[in-house]
């Protein structure tokens, strides 16, 4: 099913596998990088003697525990929590916290292996590292969240600091959680320690954007990608997977930036709405009544809500699956391809199958794998971790201004390391290899580590 690997990088893919065993999703990301890295190999040797990808393979460390809790009937849970500390040759680690009844070490370590080359390519000081746990948020009441995330902390506090380890939020973690988490380390510790934690409340050390951050930066990458095709957004129909917190921000930035947001969906269902997505709406079912996106159908007149539906049958020129893992297999990227799509802007994690990503690739489309496209969360979280130090807290504007410039500058780098390397215009290859060679670079510079 995979093109072989280069031959320099097939044992160490061999060794991953076996060592890391059942790991699925962990081979997965992996492979994709190795793929990328060969090249690298033979032009810096040195590299290869220290063994820097076997290295950067194993994570630095990696915990697991329980999470004892009571629900509000007083029946007791207990759920695995995790954090992988994957690589702090560039800063602390930093990476989210999932909670999602999905996760388990193989998720985790995927998560935190992507995270460490998504950081190195920020251009900010932060390692990579990822948590969570498969606890499933959906239908708990807010106490019950409160004692879930008072007993995740009340283990993982010891590991933790802001110039150690820096959690933030992922799937099931947002605004609410982030601030039970940081109450509990609050409390355990005796320290308001603002910068052990991002995603923070406005008011109580957040940064203004990070909400809006990882969507605003997807739409920024592919703005960009676009540019250099002599293209822009304006105009432009799209589709957006998920209606979370990153698909919420994607749909909104694209409007403003003139496109049109046709569909978005969540694990149940699409929403197909062609006057285009009302994401007041969404922001008011999904951030603040935490209700189904079908329920959309039923308030929006002309929307119509398909049960089950494949969001990627929707004809669109521009994709940006926000919702999770795996979601465009090879099937849904040749449709997207056959309809018309001409460009893919990943701003969740992982969401394009390797086969995926090679329709895409072999067809010229442009396309941003999350690893470059959903940088924009962890860059402005690294904001947040500089605003937390200095005691300072930035206006909106600026703050965005950061963050644009942070992406423009990522599509930059990954589009000069792809053409650098042999690949024009793949920035699969030139986030990878951009991101591998500034963490290798700092972990020959710090000795054996
Ligand atoms: N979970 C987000 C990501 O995948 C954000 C991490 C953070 O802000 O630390 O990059």
């Amino acid at each position: 099913m995979h093109p072989p690997l280069p031959e320099n990088v097939e044992a160490i893919f061999q060794q991953v596998r076996a060592r890391n065993a059942g790991e699925d999703e962990f081979h997965q990301a992996v492979r994709e990088v190795l793929e990328s890295l060969a090249p690298v190999l033979v032009k810096y040797p040195e590299f290869a003697e220290q063994k820097v990808i076997e290295r950067i393979c194993e994570p630095e460390r990696q915990i697991i525990f329980r999470v004892p809790w009571q629900d509000d009937r007083g029946e007791v849970h207990i759920n695995r929590g995790f954090r992988v500390e994957f690589n702090s040759a560039l800063g602390p680690y930093k990476g989210g916290l999932r909670f999602h009844p999905s996760v388990y070490l193989g998720i985790v370590k995927f998560l935190g292996f992507e995270q460490v080359f998504k950081n190195a390519l920020t251009g900010m000081p932060i390692g990579g590292g990822k948590g969570g746990a498969d606890f499933d948020p959906k239908g708990r009441s807010d106490a019950e969240i409160m004692r879930f995330c008072q007993s995740f902390m009340t283990e993982l506090h010891r590991h933790l600091g802001e110039h150690t380890d820096v959690p933030a939020g992922d799937i099931g973690v947002g605004g609410r959680e982030i601030g039970y988490l940081f109450g509990q380390y609050k409390r355990l510790t005796n320290r308001y320690e603002s910068g052990v934690l991002t995603g923070k409340g406005i008011g109580w050390g957040g940064s203004l954007v990070r909400r809006e951050a990882t969507g605003y930066g997807a739409v920024f990458f592919v703005r960009e990608m676009l540019k250099v095709r002599g293209d822009s957004l304006g105009g432009k129909t799209c589709i957006v997977s998920g209606s979370g917190n990153v698909a919420i921000y994607t749909i909104e930035k694209l409007q403003e930036l003139g496109a049109k947001v046709i569909a978005c969906s969540d694990s149940h269902g699409v929403v197909v709405d062609e006057q285009g997505i009302d994401v007041d709406l969404v922001k008011q079912l999904k951030e603040v009544e935490r209700r189904r996106i079908a329920d959309y159908a039923t308030l929006r007149r002309g929307a119509r809500y398909l049960p089950g539906g494949n969001l990627w049958e929707i004809p669109c020129q521009v994709a940006m699956p926000s919702a999770t893992q795996n979601e465009i297999n090879g099937r849904d990227a040749r449709t997207l391809v056959a309809n018309g799509c001409i460009a893919v802007g990943e701003g969740a994690n992982m969401p394009t199958t390797p086969e995926g990503i090679r329709v895409f690739l072999e067809a010229g489309i442009a396309f941003g794998p999350g690893k470059a496209a959903n940088a924009g969360g962890v860059a402005t979280s690294a904001l947040e971790m500089q605003q937390n130090a200095s005691r300072d807290s930035w206006t909106f504007e600026f703050t965005e201004r950061k963050l644009d410039a942070i992406m423009t500058d990522i599509h930059a780098s990954t589009w000069a390391t792809a053409e650098e390397f042999g690949s024009p215009g793949n920035y699969v290859v030139g986030a990878n290899i951009t991101g591998f060679i500034r963490v290798a670079k700092a972990m020959l510079a710090l000795g054996l580590i």
